[in-house]
């Protein structure tokens, strides 16, 4: 096989090789998207649950208040029960000061009480809000989550078929090519074979020196850049 022959088989090795590098990425942000849409989910879903146990804090203090004012009303009653009883003047007064202090403490107590239905309420309504958006958004993501599968599996197949591709393409070449191959590929971290066009390296875009572009053209040994070191192959 001549070197024009062997170039071709390269430059085909690393059309593989660039494409099974770019898809592995897809497929790595794809699964970094999936598990991001998790952590989404978990979030909005503890967001709720915090606010549920907020909720359940205000219907708890609630309640209290509830009894307290149910706790006045009985002394209201046994101080009005014992109105009747009352021999002096300065115990019935004493005796209706108390029950008005009950009375001024139960609308304090009342009015905290409206203010918190207010503010159970609006929780209410935010909270069914809420769950509302995050069924919504388990939808969504349970379609984007299929949308990835599908993607990764479609992306795995093609890998495979370019993992077979390249176990072919590079039998075809001769084990010293592959090595050097492999030697400039590492240095360069990608490309290691680029064309030649107008005299004008692909891989670093300088200029190659005419009488060596010239050679170039013969294409009968490989040669490389002299300023990037990458193996280069005339593009007619
Ligand atoms: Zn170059």
């Amino acid at each position: 096989m001549d070197i024009k022959e062997q170039i071709f088989i390269l430059v085909k090795l690393q059309k593989i090789e660039t494409e099974a590098r770019g898809l592995k990425s897809t497929l790595n942000n794809v699964a970094k998207k999936y598990d991001a849409f998790d952590a989404e989910l978990r979030e909005f879903g503890q967001n709720i649950d915090n606010e549920v146990f907020l909720l359940d804090e205000l219907k708890k203090q609630y309640r209290l208040y509830e009894s307290d004012v149910q706790m006045n009303l009985e002394h209201i009653k046994k101080s009005q029960a014992s109105l009747r009883t009352i021999k002096t003047n300065r115990e019935y007064q004493s005796l209706l000061k108390q029950i008005d202090e009950f009375n001024v403490k139960n609308v304090r107590i009342e009015d905290e009480m409206l203010e918190f239905l207010d503010r159970m309420d609006k929780a209410e309504s935010n909270i069914a809000a809420k769950k509302n958006e995050y069924s919504m958004l388990e939808d969504r993501i349970m379609s984007d989550k299929e949308m990835i599968k599908q993607e990764t599996e479609h992306g795995n197949k093609r890998l495979a078929q370019l993992d077979m591709d390249f176990n072919d393409v590079s039998g075809r070449i001769t084990p010293e090519l592959l090595d050097k191959y492999e030697m400039v590929k590492k240095q360069k971290r990608g490309m290691a074979i680029v064309p030649v066009n107008d005299a004008v390296c692909g891989g670093c875009n300088m200029n190659i020196p005419p009488q060596m572009y010239n050679e170039l053209q013969r294409c009968d040994s490989l040669m490389f850049c002299p300023n990037c070191q990458r193996m280069i192959y005339w593009q007619q």
